[in-house]
């Protein structure tokens, strides 16, 4: 099965040319039904307050509620990592903007772990949010230091979250769908549990039911 991408608006196609380059299949989501046919989602960058608002036109949520309670795996970059945020602060009208765009090489340690390759990835970001505060169970994959008079910034001394990973879970601040260096694309698809993982899960849970 393919892996989504919510394609109401943004960089959608940037993401599905980036999967192509790994040999993987890319498909829009447009409306809640799609979902049934693939196997993860990436909600790509764009503008969050417009994609908010063409997802509850389509009526979205439920549905990508349900995906990400399924345990799927779903990867949200900048206006996505919004999307997958329990709390966004900072908002002005017609969004929130609390780093700057700029491009900066990023030291991703887990990333070249996993993926190989060189131990820092060139990070775009474009009006990105930046992730002040993490709960238990994430982990922290990225973090830079920037220079910030915003008031949130400045109160964590500069330093701010850029990746993270919560289970099924994936968020970025940047735009890996915007450089040819196609690792995070990589790393999501290992995110996906081998189908004989969830074969056994729902076996068993028969057995008892
Ligand atoms: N700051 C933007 C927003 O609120 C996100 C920017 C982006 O995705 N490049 O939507």
């Amino acid at each position: 099965m393919a892996v989504g991408v919510l394609a109401l608006q943004g960089s959608f196609n940037e993401h599905i040319a980036a999967l192509r380059r790994i040999g993987v299949k890319g498909v829009e989501i447009r409306k809640a039904e799609q979902l049934e046919n693939v196997t993860s989602l990436i909600i790509p960058g764009g503008e969050s307050t417009t994609m908010a608002k063409l997802a509850d036109l389509h009526n979205l949520f439920p549905a990508l509620r349900e995906f990400v309670k399924m345990g799927k795996p779903v990867w949200g970059t900048c206006a996505g990592l919004i999307f997958l945020a329990n709390k966004a602060t900072g908002q002005k009208e017609g969004g929130q903007e609390l780093i700057q765009s700029f491009e900066a090489e990023i030291p991703v340690p887990d990333l070249a772990a996993t993926e190989g390759g060189p131990p820092s990835f060139r990070a775009v970001f474009i009006r990105a949010p930046a992730i002040l505060e993490v709960g238990p169970d994430v982990e922290v994959l990225a973090s830079i230091s920037i220079q910030s008079s915003q008031e949130e910034i400045a109160e964590s001394e500069g330093k701010v979250i850029v990746a993270v990973k919560q289970g099924n879970l994936l968020a970025t601040a940047f735009h890996p769908e915007l450089t040819i260096d196609s690792r995070w694309h990589s790393y999501f698809m290992k995110m996906l549990p081998a189908n004989n993982e969830i074969v056994s899960i729902a076996s068993s849970s028969n057995l008892f039911e």
